[in-house]
């Protein structure tokens, strides 16, 4: 089964890219009226440029040109479209160039650009801007890429006309006999022959010739040696009979999703999949892209991490062969991600499965967007402009009225606050979905009456030998890359720090290095104590690495592999990691929260977690949360199939809310007691707030910075709705030679904080501001 283009789409994609013919249009003459428009660029400066529009270009809101800008050359987006500027005639440039190839970014994604740009304060081109794929944002011509791996075959229609020798022609000929031997992609039948264009065209109208979409990876044009391949590609996999959880679930996202003939086609509406590990979340999103899908619309898919989309780009592909499928995160080669990208932005990709950055693929026949794990704190950007993909989802679900799904076993308290206002329903999968699979019993091992040795304690080095002897797998937890934490001099007690942050090297033993992981500089371990000269040194607490050491060392016939970024920097080796895994290859998993995240490995019957206890003691009002996240995370690894599950946490604090939640699975009631506290402290989600984080390498100017913004943060007239606290010194004082300081406000509802922001933003910018480094953290996650 494959999808049928229909027949505007083949043309547009075997036709050679011809220019707009409006472009070609010479000015009217007599026209005397300049045209002026309105680009936004990646500059923080001002939302938008103004630029003369020469007659012979043509451009429209959406537009991408190239502008000059002082002695730079940048690409900029067409904003408006204007009769006259406030800029002096003469002072004004031309429009370089606009990207023709390209049709204008849609109504709907602008709208989306400008919310991002009004909810994070920051100027429409930036968010535009960095919202596409890097070939995009180049000033260079846009690849010639044919992004769609079209397949032609040859049909029964045209075997008997070859056979009778009824085609006319040596090319039409040439090319029935070759596909008559197998499909070959279009790219490869016009690189053998440079006419076939036409030749193609003809032969499809007469029958004779089938072009299909292959529903394989996308194809480069130099991929000619995969085209026989395809077919063999498609596989139909059979979806479950989905129980009565599940059921009720695809059938209330059913009614918003609509079909093809409801008018409107489908409604927003925010549903929270509230399933417990295993429940089978994956297989509701399945059906509801399915329903999507049968409605002629197009299906988005956010998933928290890059290399979780493999496996959920296997499930669609063979889920729904028939279809178009695109992936959109930052590991894509540039090329492939821009085709990816194009077939989207063109609606000839129907489903789109990606991480955060995916949520701004523009999508013209949108109807659904699901958004896996979304608790997952990664949805949130770090640098940069600070988006919440998981709320610029929501919001772009509003404007393409359509669905939006939020699926976690762990709901954020924000989403489950939402769902508890009445904002979002809430629809809940209780039961693991695969029979008799059950939740895992959770145990602790005392630390304080047991000790550990390289971290981990007998008691859990015999549970994992139990658990490989009967053929079963283990999986270690530990949230920490690197051999170990510190290095220590046993005679003076000092520890190696990073120079350029105020925190201490992370010790690397396989590469005999140092590292900070805060900025990435490094350095060799040292033989001898940078202080008094001795040469003893001692690996202080444990890392990932170390555990997988002290693994190999317990039981050294076992297949043993660690998860975590230093182990899998090479593109491909986690999935080949997890492949291995899911195969019965691997005894013993060891890793950071990579682990924890979406992989079934159905033989895994034992999670034991180490060194969890740190988040007891954070600052951060989140850390709780996070931490129960993460642990019932890994927890809800083991045990998803036939056989039983056991989880063993090793910790000092066995009483501590959080465990008992794991042990419970309570997680209910870990958020309501969550909420109770947060509410009396008047914490999000009882009030909503906002983080001005300033850095600098000079200490005195950051801290007539913070002082600036404070006060006139405190000028502005909120009627007391907004609170605005004084600077302090971030968590991480210092980092990669910059003194890092915040301020945060705090109003009681969005729309004061937003309105507080506006005021004070402008002022912020107005101010010479620009002898440090600063950025707007709207609804900040770490504090
Ligand atoms: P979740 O995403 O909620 O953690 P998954 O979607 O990965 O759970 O499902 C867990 C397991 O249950 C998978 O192996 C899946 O194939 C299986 N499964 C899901 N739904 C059903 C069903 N209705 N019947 C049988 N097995 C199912
Ligand atoms: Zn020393
Ligand atoms: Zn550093």
């Amino acid at each position: 089964m494959k999808a049928r283009l229909d027949r505007a789409a083949i043309m547009s994609l075997i036709a050679p890219p011809t220019p707009m013919t409006r472009d070609a249009v010479p000015p009217a003459a007599g026209q005397t009226r300049n045209r002026i428009v309105q680009v936004g660029l990646d500059l923080p400066l001002a939302n938008a440029f103004d630029f003369l529009l020469p007659a012979h270009l043509h451009a429209e809101v959406g537009s991408l040109v190239v502008v000059p800008f002082g002695a730079r050359r940048l690409v900029g987006m067409v904003i408006a479209v204007i009769d006259a500027s406030d800029v002096e005639p003469s002072k004004l440039r031309s429009i370089e160039s606009v990207k023709i190839n390209l049709p204008p970014l849609s109504a709907e994604i602008l709208a989306v650009f400008q919310f991002c740009a009004n909810y994070y304060h920051a100027a429409l081109g930036q968010i535009a801007l960095n919202a596409l794929p890097p070939v995009l944002r180049g000033v260079k011509d846009l690849p010639d890429a044919d992004p769609v791996p079209l397949l032609v075959s040859i049909s029964a229609a045209g075997r008997l006309a070859l056979a009778e020798a009824r085609a006319r022609g040596a090319t039409q000929r040439a090319i029935l006999q070759w596909l008559d031997t197998a499909p070959q992609t279009a790219v490869a039948v016009r690189q053998r022959h440079p006419t076939a264009m036409a030749t193609l065209r003809r032969l499809r109208d007469q029958g004779w010739i089938e072009m299909l979409a292959a529903a394989g990876p996308v194809a480069t044009p130099g991929d000619v040696a995969n085209a026989a391949q395809f077919p063999a590609q498609v596989v139909q996999s059979l979806a479950p009979t989905l129980n009565v959880e599940q059921r009720a679930a695809v059938a209330a996202i059913g009614e918003a999703v609509g079909n093809a003939h409801s008018a409107p086609r489908g409604r927003y509406q925010a549903f929270v999949i509230d399933g417990i590990t295993g429940s089978g979340k994956t297989e509701v999103y399945l059906a509801a892209i399915a329903l999507a899908l049968a409605a002629g619309r197009q299906a988005l898919v956010l998933v928290p991490e890059i290399n979780l989309t493999p496996a959920f780009l296997r499930h669609v592909r063979a889920r729904f062969p028939a279809h178009q499928v695109a992936a959109a995160h930052s590991g894509m080669a540039n090329l492939a991600r821009y085709s990816a990208w194009r077939r989207a932005h063109d609606g000839r990709a129907d489903i789109v499965v990606g991480t955060r950055l995916a949520v701004f693929t523009p999508m013209p026949r949108l109807g659904l967007i699901v958004v896996d794990e979304e608790h997952d704190a990664s949805f949130k950007q770090q640098d940069g402009i600070r988006y919440s993909a998981r709320d610029v989802a929501v919001f772009r679900a509003s404007i393409a009225k359509c669905p939006v799904l939020l699926g976690s076993a762990t709901p954020s308290i924000e989403t489950l606050d939402n769902a508890a206002r009445g904002r979002f329903t809430r629809l809940v999968l209780n039961d693991r979905a695969v029979a008799c699979a059950e939740l895992p019993v959770v145990g602790f091992i005392n630390l304080d009456a047991e000790k550990a040795a390289d971290g981990l304690t007998p008691s859990l080095l015999r549970a994992i030998d139990e658990t490989v002897k009967r053929g079963e797998q283990a999986m270690v937890f530990i949230n920490r890359r690197g051999y170990a934490p510190a290095l220590v001099c046993t005679s003076c007690g000092w520890m190696p720090e990073c120079h350029r942050c105020s925190a201490r090297m992370v010790f690397h033993r396989a590469a005999k290095r140092l590292k900070c992981h805060h900025c990435g500089s490094e350095a060799r371990a040292p033989s001898a104590c940078g202080e008094c000269g001795a040469t003893d040194l001692h690996a202080a607490g444990q890392g990932s690495e170390r555990i997988e050491d002290a693994l190999i060392a317990a039981f050294p016939d076992r297949r043993i592999a660690r998860v975590d970024r230093d182990s899998t920097r090479k593109r491909g080796s986690a999935e080949k990691i997890f492949a291995a895994a899911e195969k019965g290859e691997i005894d013993i998993l060891v890793g950071t929260q990579m682990l924890t995240k979406g992989h079934d490995f159905p033989n895994l019957t034992l999670v034991g977690v180490v060194n969890a206890d740190g988040a007891v003691f954070s600052a951060d009002f989140r850390a709780a949360e996070r931490m129960a996240q993460q642990l019932m995370q890994v927890a809800g690894r083991a045990g998803r199939a036939q056989l039983p599950g056991r989880v063993l946490i090793q910790t000092r604090f066995v009483d501590h809310p959080v465990y008992q939640a794991v042990a419970t699975h309570d997680y209910a009631a870990f958020v309501s007691a969550a909420l109770t506290e947060r509410e009396s402290m008047r914490l999000p989600p009882y009030s909503y707030l906002a983080l001005l984080r300033g850095e600098s390498r000079d200490g005195a100017k950051l801290d007539a910075f913070m002082v600036t913004a404070q006060s006139l943060a405190q000028s502005v007239d909120t009627n007391s709705a907004v609170r605005v606290w004084e600077p302090v010194l971030a968590i991480l004082e210092r980092k990669a030679g910059y003194v890092r300081k915040q301020l945060m406000v705090q109003a009681d509802t969005r729309r004061a904080l937003q309105q507080f922001l506006g005021v004070w933003m402008a002022q912020l910018r107005a101010a010479d501001a620009r002898a440090v480094r600063w950025l707007l953290d709207v609804d900040p996650i770490d504090i």
